[in-house]
């Protein structure tokens, strides 16, 4: 099994087609690197060689890092990069000296905590067995003199979270299960992103029990990528991460836009693709509005028959029967789960609950996907259930375009 890294795992989180992209088929795309990237990358840098110097016994004066911040710079810098509004180079060269400036002078004489490693590379196994693997990297790791570890990490951008996203996210606790895997006497973690636009540090840490359900989660998530290996499902998941994405003009979920607006000319079917789908939308509507005025017309009926104690009505050609029959109400499971449990642990009891349960394709697509199903198990089901691929439509509102509403 591969070893996964956190970016693979939130990449297949966000689009598991973006994930099949970008490490699977890996198409030559053209990659336009960002301003926002190159000022990320030569900060770091900047700040690697800072705490190197540090480790070797030399505190380098501010105007020496503003050089080797320059040098990163002038290496990595090109005018092919893709700035945000009417931005140029000097105005990121200048949030980055500033990053560096309020640093250094925040943190001078770097003697808070002891670096241990400075872009470390921790790979570890999540189970015992060895059979998931985890990779990630460290900014910076570091020890204070309480034998406290500190995961640093140094952030060029442009947006502060709040602390109620670092107590959420899920690479903070990932890096923590890590240096606890490597160093398992180690009794405190604390992570400390700085946010250098800001001149803020966030801390947080974790409990061992966070720890836990990471670890859990990080496996199951690796089981869903593997999954996808193994069958070559990868589906699209349209969302506004879509605008960043580099597969874009390739992918399933916007190809036939690129055809219709770029592309019309070679495509000859595009159009046709384009006048079914306003069809379809069409019929839809159609069908909402007739559906809502025959449950109108439905209970209209009902209480004309209630009233008149009648059991059938007749029009022109056709008689609406009014069938009557008692059904017992399932307790709802999120409304009412108390109840709905006491049902079923009394149905168990009672010997009753083969009578009353049934397999569902979803009950069992959810017992084949849990990692601890013995494997002999799994490929009996699979050989009696074999998966077969479904495809369905739905129609939803284009968000790039405004449509007048008809009257
Ligand atoms: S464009 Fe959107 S749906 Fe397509 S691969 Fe990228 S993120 Fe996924």
């Amino acid at each position: 099994m591969p070893v996964y890294s956190h970016t693979q795992l939130e990449t297949f989180r966000i689009c598991p087609k973006k994930y099949e992209f970008r490490y699977i088929l890996k198409p030559e795309v053209p990659e336009v690197a960002t301003a926002e990237t190159i000022l990320g990358s030569t900060v770091h840098k900047t700040l690697a060689r800072l705490f190197q110097d540090v480790q070797m016994g030399k505190i380098p004066a501010l105007p020496e890092v503003e050089k080797n911040f320059d040098d990163f710079w002038r290496k990595e810098w090109h005018s092919g990069l893709r700035m945000s509004g009417d931005y140029d180079a000097d105005d990121y060269k200048r949030i980055g000296l500033k990053c560096l400036r309020d640093f250094y002078n925040h943190h001078h004489p770097f003697n808070q905590s002891r670096t241990l490693g400075l872009d470390y590379r921790a790979t570890v196994s999540l189970d015992e067995a060895g059979r998931y693997k985890m990779t990630g990297l460290i900014d910076r790791l570091a020890k204070m003199s309480d034998e406290t570890y500190e995961i640093h990490d140094f952030k060029t951008g442009k947006n502060l979270p709040t602390q109620a996203d670092l107590e959420s996210d899920q690479q903070l606790t990932l890096y923590n299960l890590l240096v606890r895997q490597l160093w398992p006497q180690v009794e405190k973690v604390r992570s400390i992103w700085h946010f250098l636009r800001f001149d803020e540090m966030l801390e947080t840490v974790r409990t061992p029990g966070q720890v836990e359900e990471a670890r859990e989660k990080v496996m199951q998530r690796i089981d869903e990528v593997e999954a996808g290996r193994a069958s070559g499902h990868f589906p699209t998941r349209v969302s506004d991460f879509c605008n960043w994405c580099d597969y874009k003009h390739i992918c399933p979920a916007w190809k036939h836009l690129f055809w219709l607006e770029e592309e019309k000319e070679k495509i000859a079917d595009a159009d046709q693709g384009k006048q079914m789908v306003d069809e379809l939308a069409r019929l839809k509507a159609d069908k909402a509005e007739l559906e809502a005025r025959i449950d109108q017309v439905r209970e209209i009926i009902l209480e004309f028959a209630r009233q008149n104690g009648l059991s059938a009505l007749f029009g022109t050609g056709q008689i609406a029967q009014i069938r009557d029959s008692e059904w017992p109400r399932l307790p709802d499971r999120k409304l009412n789960p108390e109840a709905r449990e006491a049902l079923e642990k009394l149905l168990r009891e009672r010997g009753l609950w083969e009578k009353a349960a049934e397999v569902n394709r979803f009950k069992l697509d959810r017992i084949l996907k849990d990692r601890n199903l013995p494997e002999d198990l799994k490929q009996k089901l699979r050989a009696l259930a074999p998966m077969e691929k479904q495809f369905a439509v739905s129609v939803i509102r284009r968000k790039d375009v405004t449509i007048e509403e008809e009257e």
